[in-house]
């Protein structure tokens, strides 16, 4: 077998960060006619680079089979909607954007955030692998080629698609050939143009126990310095930073060409910098110490759910994310605890989740079948399911969540 080696720096990998055994691939949910195949399992094991301290996933199954045929619709979070809605507000007056301007969009999934600058007569491009989302978005009018970005297909689009917006939100974890993708950015950014990109922060992976967003399709795990690092190798610098709620902590960086004077370093940047280095991010040892409360987790998560069980409570899931796949397949937790669970995306509806083979229904299913207990398996949309689902307080029925132990909200 072949040592992997940092999908950044190249350097040998020899540490673990988390080990969470083997699991299906997050997203490939089963039709009921499949309920009686084998699936492939595959380990599900983060490592973290010695050198760069870039926190990753070996990758062991090709990027076609894993991102093919997403079943994740953007466009099904009301939240996301409302987050990407004010994002395009702030983007076109920060930029002055118009008519004679490009937005380019790098996984644009269904189109729903390039759809807000398409409404005010900004060009528009989204770039989406998966082919069933992609025409989605063509179908409600966003011109969007069906690849994988890289050097290649921006040299091959740049000079007369180049960016004044480049735009990758969550793509960043996912994508497999890290220094292709961010070569292919300063390829197709134009001189003066801005990068901005959000993805999960290490830091509350970390700080908050979220080993449940480890999954195979989320390739790699980064703190705004290795980010930064990153960047830097290819050109390109890093100049300002927000911290965001979605997924549980986010940040969305601000990029650019190294030689745009234009655009200052942000008093943010150097705090943020600053944090990670107080808060131990920039040591190995903090991510070598962490295998351990994955476990401890692990154990109170099964030990509250016995405990409900031991008392006769009926227990649901609500939501069918990846994260939800994580954490049920690691604490081999299936229907014995939860009955089903419901997600409001039809594509799910009817069918069984991937390894653990719980079933997916549409949300009325929750108040015809009044359960004690409905678990929130999307811990970050919490407050949004919470007031959604109040009407369970009508028969005394209570929420669970990981909040970052689980336990009744
Ligand atoms: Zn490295």
């Amino acid at each position: 077998m072949n040592r992997p080696s940092c999908r950044f720096c190249r350097s040998p990998l020899e540490h673990v960060f988390a080990d969470l055994r083997t699991s299906p691939l997050a997203n490939s949910i089963l039709t009921p006619e499949q309920a009686n195949r084998m699936e492939p399992f595959y380990p599900l094991r983060a490592l973290v680079c010695g050198e760069c301290l870039l926190v990753q996933l070996e990758e062991f199954e090709t990027p076609e089979n894993i991102f093919g045929d997403y079943s994740y619709f953007s466009s099904y979070s009301t939240s996301w909607l409302e987050h990407s809605r004010r994002y395009a507000d702030e983007m076109v007056s920060l930029l002055d954007l118009g008519p004679g301007n490009r937005v380019v969009e790098l996984a644009s999934n269904d189109g729903y955030l390039l759809q807000y600058f398409g409404e005010r007569q900004i060009p528009v491009l989204g770039i989406e692998p998966a082919a069933n989302v992609a025409a989605a978005a063509v179908e409600r009018g966003i011109p969007t080629l069906v690849e994988f970005f890289g050097r290649a297909l921006a040299e091959s689009l740049a000079p007369d698609s180049a960016a004044d917006l480049l735009i990758g939100n969550n793509v960043l974890a996912h994508v497999p050939d890290l220094n292709d993708f961010v070569a292919g950015m300063k390829v197709l950014l134009k001189a003066d143009g801005l990068i901005t990109m959000e993805f999960p922060h290490v830091m509350r992976l970390v700080e908050d126990n979220q080993w449940d967003t480890i999954y195979h399709e989320h390739f790699s795990y980064f703190s705004f310095t290795t980010v930064s690092r990153v960047f830097a190798a290819h050109g390109l610098r890093v100049f300002d930073v927000e911290e965001l709620p979605t997924h549980g902590g986010s940040l969305r960086i601000y990029g650019c060409h190294d030689d745009d004077s234009s655009r200052r370093q942000s008093g943010r940047a150097a705090e943020l910098l600053e944090r990670e280095r107080r808060g131990g991010l920039t040591e190995l040892a903090t991510y070598l110490d962490y295998g351990a409360r994955v476990v401890a987790d692990k154990l109170q998560i099964l030990e509250f759910l016995i405990g409900l069980k031991r008392e006769g409570k009926r227990i649901v899931g609500y939501g069918a994310p990846a994260k939800g796949n994580t954490l049920l397949n690691y604490c081999g937790i299936s229907t014995e605890f939860i009955e089903y669970t419901c997600d409001l995306n039809p594509h799910k509806q009817g069918h069984l989740l991937p390894g653990s083979r719980v079933p997916v229904r549409a949300p009325e299913a929750i108040r015809e079948d009044r359960p004690d207990v409905v678990l929130i398996l999307p811990w970050n949309l919490k407050d949004e399911i919470t007031q959604q689902l109040s009407f369970i307080g009508e028969w005394g029925g209570r929420f669970a969540a990981r909040t970052p132990e689980l336990r009744l909200l």
